[in-house]
């Protein structure tokens, strides 16, 4: 995943002209933090753990990024995941660099008091490295705004009342209106965008999406307002299809009741893995990395693809991609509205003053139409895909603001 992350900055780094000194020191993460997380199951019995955090680049403002339970979490997935989140905070234009972290555990398999100690423990490994102008931590995989709500009440114990620590609260514990259904919203809005280039709206296509968690599930939802039709979804249990576009409202009730799509009688059940193939117009990975890859790309039959997930898409995918004519609307793009809605709650906290869900709606989609025409236009400029102009638009923000910081001898130039 690290070398991944790393193909596309070089890619950049190639357009923007970077000598391989600019390139080590903009791809090294500042900090990288492994700890050891041990206690006792209800049981009694001895469970250990380790929690990760890397902090990539704070030029443009305090770390920020997710938190992940996963048992694949480690330094490497921390520190490429760190680094998509820096040229995402500058391609959205909000106020932070890039950080990611998380734990090695499978949260299915803990008790909601087990998860909460192994949360309290790592937030006490790491606390004099996060805070409010430092790190600010946020949902991601396997991890929701009830975390996030234990992380913000165990750095407060030693840091007094603290919520602009941690980002994507409950609500009642002064988490963001909208932040739940952010990232969601911030991919309808990229679609929409992507759509427009190409003469068509929502109400024109059909979708086939990977993962239905915090991501897929709002996104389809919203979607399926705008009149799109969701036709296949797919889950790490099962899949479900329907060709008159299933109903998102009920499989959402159906998955909250059930934990998984696999069963819902409103449409029938196929193979999971064939969702990344399903004829649809439009296919959003929102589950995992590395579920496009050389395998499956040159049977991929969407015609646009706008990437929920981070890091859906491997390098040799993409090239095939390319090759065939398909568009791809990237992660560092695509899923920004999670981090802009996590900017949007920072500043209320900050400010100690809440915003009506409606401001909350505009200013994200504001936020949206603005990177994903500032994207295109590098995309123009330097005639290269969204991808690559995506990296560049990003490494070309992160750069400058560094070397308004520290100016240099050397001149460096990121246009
Ligand atoms: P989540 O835990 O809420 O949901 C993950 C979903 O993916 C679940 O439906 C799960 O069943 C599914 N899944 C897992 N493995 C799968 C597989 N092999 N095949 C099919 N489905 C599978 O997580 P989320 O918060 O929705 O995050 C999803 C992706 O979006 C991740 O890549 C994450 O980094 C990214 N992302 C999340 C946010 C956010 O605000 N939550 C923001 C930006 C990016």
């Amino acid at each position: 995943m690290l070398e991944e992350s790393q193909y596309y900055f070089n890619r950049a780094a190639d357009v923007l002209g970077l000598s391989d000194s600019i390139r080590e020191i903009l791809i090294t993460p500042r900090r990288v933090v492994k700890v050891e997380i041990v206690t006792e199951d209800d049981a009694g019995e001895l469970i250990h753990f380790r929690g990760f955090r890397t902090q990539h680049n704070n030029s443009r403002g305090p770390y920020k990024g997710g938190l992940r339970y996963h048992p694949s979490m480690d330094e490497d997935h921390a520190s490429a995941l760190a680094n998509l989140m820096t040229w995402k905070t500058a391609i959205a234009g909000v106020p932070f660099g890039g950080a990611k972290g998380g734990i090695d555990c499978d949260p299915h398999t803990l008790t909601k008091t087990e998860l909460n100690r192994v949360t309290r423990i790592f937030v006490e490994r790491v606390k004099e490295i996060i805070g409010p102008t430092l790190d600010i931590p946020a949902p991601d995989v396997n991890t929701n705004a009830e975390v996030m709500g234990w992380i913000m009440d165990e750095y407060s114990r030693d840091y007094g009342f603290s919520p602009a620590v941690v980002t994507g609260k409950p609500v009642d514990l002064f988490g963001s209106l909208g932040r739940d259904e952010a990232t969601g919203r911030g991919v309808m809005y990229a679609l929409r965008e992507a759509l427009k280039d190409q003469g068509k709206s929502i109400a024109d296509v059909t979708v086939a999406m990977q993962g239905f968690g915090n991501v897929g599930s709002h996104a389809a939802r919203l979607i399926a307002e705008q009149g799109g039709k969701v036709v296949a979804v797919a889950d790490h249990l099962g899949a479900v299809e329907n060709k008159e576009g299933l109903d998102i409202p009920a499989l959402m009730t159906w998955t909250t009741e059930h934990g998984t799509v696999n069963g819902f009688p409103g449409g029938a059940a196929f193979n999971g893995p064939d969702v990344i193939t399903w004829p649809a117009d439009v296919l959003i990975p929102a589950a995992l990395e590395d579920a496009i890859t050389e395998d499956n790309a040159p049977d991929v039959r969407a015609t646009l693809i706008v990437e929920g997930a981070n890091g859906p898409t491997t390098p040799k995918a993409d090239e095939i991609l390319l090759d065939r004519g398909i568009i791809t609307v990237p992660d560092i793009l695509a899923n920004a509205g999670g981090v802009t809605v996590s900017y949007f709650e920072w500043a209320q906290n900050i400010q100690q003053f809440r915003w009506e869900l409606d401001r909350v709606i505009d200013e994200l989609e504001k936020v949206m139409v603005r990177a994903y025409a500032a994207v295109r236009e590098v995309g123009k400029e330097k005639s290269v895909d969204l991808r690559t102009a995506a990296f560049v638009l990003g490494v070309r923000r992160v750069g400058r603001a560094a070397l308004a910081r520290h100016p240099t001898r050397e001149t460096i130039s990121f246009d």
